[in-house]
């Protein structure tokens, strides 16, 4: 026998953005579930570096994302303060200084991501939330006794959950091998997945059932450079495989010739080399950026690494020389055109015929390069990987789901890596964006179903502003 069940608003995702909006729905005095695909919470927001970042006005975001989603972008940026004062708030660690520069432009502080989610989690209990793990979505349809009737399966039984509103939060595509041949056919099938393993698109194929329209390009995606080959690319090894120095470096195809403007950055090449055939090329650089950049933390309180020897133990093909000429020899047998890559190294700025990046009007522009100065010289084999895809559900700046229309589809909202355009081609954070938008749409349906409902009186402001679960 189906069991059936009520509740008011029903959250898609434990990660940030949904154990978030789930506490703020909750904390409003709506009755919440929040429903997890995987065996714990946590989603890709438990793996991050936990750097709470973005855009730090518009002009800048507008410079790095000219295709971006200025209103989204300025939700964003002027809830980040309160945001960050929030966390720093709940008692957990937030870094004192600022950390500048992070992709070039952003400006945002380390805090306790783990903490900070377990922290979101109590609040949904105490608040009479419920968090169920190990669910699975079947069906979502717009009748019932409520809004909308989910059909739902966990160890094997079928339930059916009524309810007024829906919170997408399942951070994105990424994880779906057939929803990446179907959105982003110009980005090689197989990518490496720098995510959890639970984000395969749910959020969208939902919202698309029940009208939704696209936002962004839903071709682009947030991703690093890590290692090819590499072994065993676990979570934990997520953060030390990747190459964030890349924009120090030089990227040339099998062809001998570079792919892009190294300078834009490692998440913008990573993009780049997944359209490349075979999405491997190699990283050139020197002692003087293997020395610094390459060993640098990419974020505050993650500790110096040295990149290229954890590359080359993963497996990576790679090659160390005295001179150029050494090393372009040592290329050769590697399988890289050794006659073009001398032109390369000498300063010519012929873009690689293996570089498609044409789709949306940006073929890959190349600059003068920095010469490579201080021996010995590196070359490391890298390939793409994909964190989660930035094109995605299209809200307003409620972040109720719209329609091709522009009309609101009324009591589903989408957060986080779910909605689409507030990072586009250009990256603009993840966790910082999941937080506030999950704040917008945990207070956005709790008032949705107030009104649609008449319940008994709502918790006083006071006490929500006491835990925090307010403003922003
Ligand atoms: C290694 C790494 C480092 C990073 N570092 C940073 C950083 O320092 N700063 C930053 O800003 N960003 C960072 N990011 C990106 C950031 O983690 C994400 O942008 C952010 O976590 C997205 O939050 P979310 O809530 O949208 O998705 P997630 O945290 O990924 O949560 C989505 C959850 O939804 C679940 N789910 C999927 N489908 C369903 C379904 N049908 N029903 C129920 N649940 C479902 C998934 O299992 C998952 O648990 C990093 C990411 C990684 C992987």
């Amino acid at each position: 026998m189906t069991r059936s069940w009520s509740r008011e608003v029903v959250v898609l995702g434990g990660g940030l953005s949904g154990l978030r909006a789930a506490s703020v729905a909750a904390a409003e005095g709506a009755s919440v579930t929040l429903l997890e695909k995987q065996d714990r919470l946590g989603g890709s927001s438990e793996l991050s570096a936990g750097m709470y970042w973005t855009a730090p006005d518009l002009a800048s975001y507008r410079r790095r994302i000219p295709h971006g989603d200025m209103r989204l972008a300025g939700l964003v940026i002027q809830a980040y303060e309160a945001g960050l004062a929030e966390i720093r708030a709940s008692g957990v660690h937030v870094d004192a200084e600022a950390t500048p520069g992070i992709m070039g432009f952003g400006r945002g502080y380390s805090f306790d991501v783990k903490s900070y989610l377990k922290i979101l989690e109590s609040r949904l209990l105490r608040s009479n939330g419920e968090v169920r793990t190990g669910v699975r979505i079947r069906s979502v349809a717009s009748s019932g006794p409520r809004r909308f009737r989910l059909e739902v399966e966990s160890t094997g039984t079928r339930q059916e959950i009524h309810t007024d509103a829906i919170i997408l939060a399942t951070g994105g595509f990424q994880a779906s091998p057939a929803q990446r041949a179907a959105h982003m056919p110009e980005v090689g099938a197989g990518i490496l997945l720098r995510s959890n393993r639970g984000s395969e698109g749910d959020g969208l194929s939902l919202a698309v059932s029940l009208g939704a329209a696209f936002a962004g390009d839903l071709g682009t995606f947030y991703g690093h450079l890590v290692p090819h080959p590499v072994a065993n690319f676990t979570p934990d090894r997520f953060m030390l495989y990747s190459q964030y120095y890349s924009n120090h470096g030089i990227l040339v195809a099998a062809d001998g010739r570079r792919i892009s403007d190294e300078s834009r950055g490692d998440e913008i090449l990573n993009q780049d080399l997944a359209e490349v055939d075979g999405m491997t090329a190699f990283l050139i650089f020197d002692e003087e950026v293997r020395s610094t950049y390459g060993v640098s933390e990419p974020f505050a309180n993650f500790g110096r690494v040295d990149r290229f020897a954890f590359a080359v133990e993963a497996g990576a093909r790679h090659a160390k020389a005295e001179t150029l000429g050494e090393l372009v020899q040592q290329l050769d047998a590697l399988g890289v055109d050794a006659a073009q890559l001398t032109k390369t190294l000498a300063g010519d700025v012929e873009v690689s015929s293996l570089a498609r990046r044409v789709s949306r009007g940006q073929p890959p522009t190349v600059r003068q390069l920095e010469k490579l100065r201080r021996q010995p010289f590196y070359a490391l084999e890298v390939q793409p990987a994909i964190t989660f895809t930035l094109g995605g559900i299209a809200v307003d700046d409620s972040t109720a789901v719209l329609n091709s229309a522009g009309e609101r589809i009324e009591g589903v909202y989408a957060v986080g890596a779910d909605l689409g355009g507030l990072s586009n081609y250009g990256y603009t954070g993840g966790l910082a964006p999941a937080h506030i938008t999950g704040s917008v749409a945990g207070r956005t349906a709790a008032r949705f179903v107030s009104e649609a409902h008449i319940r008994p009186a709502q918790r006083p402001v006071a006490d929500a502003i006491k835990e925090g679960e307010t403003s922003c």
